[in-house]
């Protein structure tokens, strides 16, 4: 991407940039422009406890652990490792395993490039999603997509899919059994996809996936890594819950390109 373009998605996130004197190196620094205070996300998310990271742009390798996924739940995703995309779709389309499937509009299935690098992992569909039928196409799927523009992985060229394939009721946090309902379905997607990179965005998505239950904010800051294959997971926080506290930006910022960096290293774009 070149930096001209760079700076004008950096500039529609809402990230502003510091220039440095010739020799030093780049550190993103933000003085995030204000979002209205009226913006209402189009899913509830709780505050999370922002003030306790480290620096957006400092890894801490040596903190990295390994963190199993929870033992597959009974669902009638149950044989969803076997599925190939269109059963894994069918499945998700038909599924009755939780309450969910009685006030959703539609099942929310995932989106994107089926061989993509980087998997983006959110919680649940909201009103936008339910409607629609598409995960994070709201006002914050707009602020991920321009997030994600900014480091060079534009929406198409990863894959997005959320924990929960269907609406909770008045954007209320997923149940427990619901996300253990769902969860064989999102392996499913794991699977077929085989990300190098998982990309954890809010507490909900972080907290499922990691069978954890630390603070966004605690677990920023480090790589951690899912299931035996040992993915890489990161974990930043929900666009809904920037465009709330928009002066978090930076953060999330350092978190993208630290993502950027290590698809960098890794290979081949
Ligand atoms: S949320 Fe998941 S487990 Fe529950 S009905 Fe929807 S697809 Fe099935």
């Amino acid at each position: 991407m070149d930096e001209t373009r760079r700076r004008d998605y950096l500039a529609a996130m809402g990230v502003s940039i510091w220039t440095l004197r010739p020799g030093m190196e780049p550190l993103i620094a933000a003085s995030p422009i204000e979002e209205a205070a009226s913006v209402v996300p189009e899913r509830s998310v709780r505050p999370e406890s922002p003030p306790q990271d480290p620096p957006p742009s400092v890894e801490v390798p040596s903190e990295s652990a390994i963190i199993e996924p929870a033992a597959p739940a009974k669902t009638t995703a149950s044989d969803s490792q076997t599925m190939d995309w269109d059963a894994l779709e069918a499945a998700v389309v038909a599924c009755r395993a939780c309450g969910l499937c009685d006030t959703r509009t539609q099942t929310v299935f995932g989106v994107g490039n089926r061989q993509a690098r980087l998997l983006v992992i959110g919680e649940a569909p909201g009103a936008d999603e339910d409607r629609l039928g598409e995960p994070f196409v709201g006002r914050a799927g707009q602020l991920l997509n321009r997030m994600l523009e900014a480091i060079g992985c534009p929406r198409e060229s990863v894959y997005i899919a959320n924990v929960l394939k269907c609406r909770p009721p008045g954007n209320r946090d997923p149940r427990q059994e619901e996300s253990q309902r769902c969860q064989g379905f999102l392996l499913g997607q794991l699977r077929l996809i085989r990300p190098e990179l998982i990309l954890a965005v809010g507490r909900i998505a972080a907290q499922h996936l990691l069978q954890t239950d630390e603070s966004v904010g605690r677990l920023r800051g480090r790589w951690l890594e899912f299931g035996p294959e040992r993915i890489p997971v990161r974990v930043t926080y929900h666009p809904a819950y920037l465009l709330r506290s928009p002066e978090q930006k930076a953060k999330v910022w350092g978190d993208l390109t630290i993502v950027r960096r290590r698809l960098d290293a890794s290979g081949t774009g």
